[in-house]
């Protein structure tokens, strides 16, 4: 038999609207996500694990400036970039995170080396970047690398209110949330987690969301799921929402379609929270789910076709080379 293996990709979820998307940018995320996903897909074909299939399928949404992770990152009040991510490995229940970090180009790779070289879990600002250049030879990127107009013109907007969104608000009101994820399973039964940030626009005083703390934004635990997230940090993190999807798996018995369902639309949704999941189960079951109009997503079918869908009413189709 055949081991199983799949993996599954989000670019972040919110108020993505027909009407907003001219067909010249939703293919251009149409042909992102499927580059992005299909870039996971080849590490689990030639054997590499979840863990490096999840950062490859990450660092290619974070080298494009559509979304809101590594460049394109949306602008705190002070008009810079600080971005957190985190890896977490379901073998070993290994994890790896890093915040407030302003001068790495791709934020989910120092992650994957705090997890992988040095004792800690968690790095910050400063410091995350210290490792990372003395430690691990990272390259100085320089702030402007990661600056693009659309995310200036959106901090502007969200200044004049005083307020905080996620990078696709249309209006300061509007909720729409931009961060990066992978979950794999790969051909050994290893499950993977990885997930990307820019945060929340005009965010202040050293923010963190949910992204890099384990079990909120971010879970891998093999036998049981491998979760990444999208929404408003602070209710993601305040409701656990990738630990409690795996602990309904783990301990009630719940499927991945009725854990996620469960904890998207309990209480993270009660309390006001908008966003999605993706998740993959250890028998290679992909699940998507969300409580608000859309969220970028995409898989990849039997035959190798990247299937990819955008808004929540829209099923997964195949997307091929444009
Ligand atoms: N969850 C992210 C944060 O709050 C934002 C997002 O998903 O776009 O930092």
């Amino acid at each position: 038999m055949p081991q199983p293996f799949s993996i599954a990709i989000h670019g972040g979820a919110g108020t993505i609207e027909r009407s907003l998307m001219t067909p010249e940018l939703e293919q251009a995320y149409r042909e992102a996500l499927r580059l992005s996903v299909l870039a996971g897909h080849a590490v689990l074909v030639s054997g590499g694990n979840a863990l490096d299939a999840t950062v490859a399928a990450v660092t290619v949404m974070e080298d494009s400036p559509l979304f809101n992770a590594g460049k394109g990152s949306v602008l705190t009040h002070e008009e810079t970039v600080e971005m957190d991510a985190c890896v977490m490995n379901g073998q070993n229940l290994d994890a790896g995170a890093v915040t407030l970090i302003r001068h790495i180009k791709n934020p989910i790779q120092l992650a994957r080396d705090v997890m992988l070289k040095s004792p800690h879990a968690m790095l910050a600002g400063d410091g995350a970047e210290a490792f990372a250049f003395k430690e691990c030879g990272y390259d100085y990127t320089e702030q402007d690398y990661f600056f693009t107009p659309r995310r200036y013109n959106e901090l502007k907007v969200m200044k004049k209110t005083g307020g905080v969104a996620l990078s696709e608000a249309r209006y300061p009101d509007e909720k729409k949330h931009g961060t990066v994820g992978a979950v794999a399973l790969d051909k050994n039964g290893n499950l993977a987690a990885a997930t990307s940030t820019g945060g929340l626009t005009n965010k202040r005083w050293g923010r963190v969301g949910d992204t890099p703390i384990v079990g909120g934004g971010n879970y891998a635990r093999n036998g049981n799921v491998a979760v990444s997230a999208t929404g408003m940090g602070e209710l993601l993190m305040r409701c656990t929402v990738a630990g409690d999807i795996a602990g309904r798996m783990q301990y009630g018995d719940a499927s991945i379609e009725q854990a996620c369902r469960d904890v998207i639309h309990g209480d993270f949704l009660d309390l006001g929270g908008e966003g999605g999941v993706i998740a993959v189960d250890a028998n290679g079951k992909v699940n998507f789910e969300l409580n608000c109009a859309g969220m970028y997503r995409a898989t990849v079918d039997e035959s190798g076709n990247a299937l990819v869908a955008i808004f929540a009413d829209e099923a997964l189709r195949v997307e091929s080379n444009s």
